[in-house]
């Protein structure tokens, strides 16, 4: 059975066209299934009881019971099994006045970044762009309305281009889930042809990349699936998408950890890296992950960090990872219930 968010609109007119019904109605069932939540094609009450039940035929419809939650007073994270195996999870966080998503993109992640609990075991599939909605439907079905949405959960997005596009498009059509792209970011570690590529032709999102450090040899020992492309490689295809997008910035998240990348000289390369790329970069703490052997740096090093960047011109926040003591970071709930 196909899952319902897997269907674009006109492959659900098609369908219609098929099944003898007109095709203004896949703009009602999109509304019912992206604008209403509905959880059955049964509550679809403006459509004829046969379509009703020929729809309940061939697709599913969410959103999923997760089979495991961890929540605190900001953020609920939930882990959901996916229809055709796999599970991931996905964080709703509460912001100042809006909530966030949080979404996977991958089962797994074949990346293996030293520091991630979601490289640990690699990479079993990539989602389909249905089973990236029914993150977002899942967690509205408790979380209510999600204003921001960004791929930072488990999995290389680019690593499932096609996919994360597609579910973008449905996010993004007015019809469906009508968000705007200027709430949604597509986070990679750093996969350059995929970033040309996307500054020319993918949907007017932000995008963030991953940097784990300004310095080649450090950054390729933690993000060794990365290794095959270098700093300078990385920052032309950043300073191209500025280029395509209108002096769009590119956020950089940096990642600290305790002796691996805070120190006084890591300012210093990171400074020269990013001065001429339009750039927002943020600095964020690292969430300890049972497994791996790196710690977080303490506030006065982040503090100190912080300020020399900002001293040097650069466009730079702190931000901290939100629930801290759920397991936020990516892959750790999901660990938590393998172990
Ligand atoms: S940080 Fe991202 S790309 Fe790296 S292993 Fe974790 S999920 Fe994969």
């Amino acid at each position: 059975m196909e899952l319902f968010y897997d269907v674009a609109l006109n492959e659900l007119k098609h369908w219609l066209e098929e099944h003898g019904e007109p095709s203004y109605r896949a703009a009602q069932i999109f509304e019912w299934a992206y604008q209403n939540d509905v959880r059955s094609f049964e509550d679809m009450t403006n459509l004829p009881k046969p379509l009703r039940d020929a729809l309940a035929q061939d697709f599913s419809i969410g959103p999923y019971e997760p089979i495991a939650i961890a929540e605190d007073p900001d953020t609920h994270k939930i882990l959901i099994a996916m229809p055709d195996g796999g599970e991931v999870e996905c964080v709703a966080m509460g912001m100042e006045g809006y909530k966030s998503a949080c979404l996977s993109t991958q089962v797994g992640c074949a990346v293996g970044c030293d520091f991630c609990a979601s490289g640990i075991g690699g990479c079993d599939r990539s989602l389909t762009a249905g089973e990236i909605l029914l993150q977002l439907i899942s967690l509205r079905a408790t979380q209510g309305h999600i204003r921001n949405v960004v791929f930072m959960g488990m999995g290389e997005a680019f690593h499932n281009y096609e996919a994360v596009c597609e579910s973008i498009d449905r996010m993004t059509d007015k019809r469906a889930m009508d968000l705007s792209p200027g709430h949604i970011t597509v986070s990679t570690c750093g996969v350059v042809p995929a970033i040309h590529r996307y500054a020319h032709e993918g949907p007017r999102t932000e995008l963030a990349v991953s940097l784990g450090s300004a310095d080649q040899a450090t950054r390729d020992r933690l993000m060794p699936g990365m290794a095959r492309w270098d700093l300078a490689d990385l920052m032309a295809a950043c300073y191209e998408f500025s280029q395509v997008r209108k002096g769009q910035p590119v956020t950089f998240a940096y990642v600290m950890m305790a002796g691996v990348n805070d120190q006084y000289y890591d300012v210093d390369r990171v400074v020269r890296l990013l001065k001429a790329q339009p750039h927002h970069l943020n600095l964020i703490p690292y969430n300890e992950v049972p497994g791996r052997h790196y710690m977080a740096p303490n506030e006065e090093t982040v503090s100190t960090f912080y300020r020399r960047c900002r001293d040097e011109g650069l466009n730079v926040s702190i931000r901290r990872s939100k629930g801290r003591e759920i397991e936020a970071a990516c892959g750790q709930l999901r660990r938590r219930e393998k172990l």
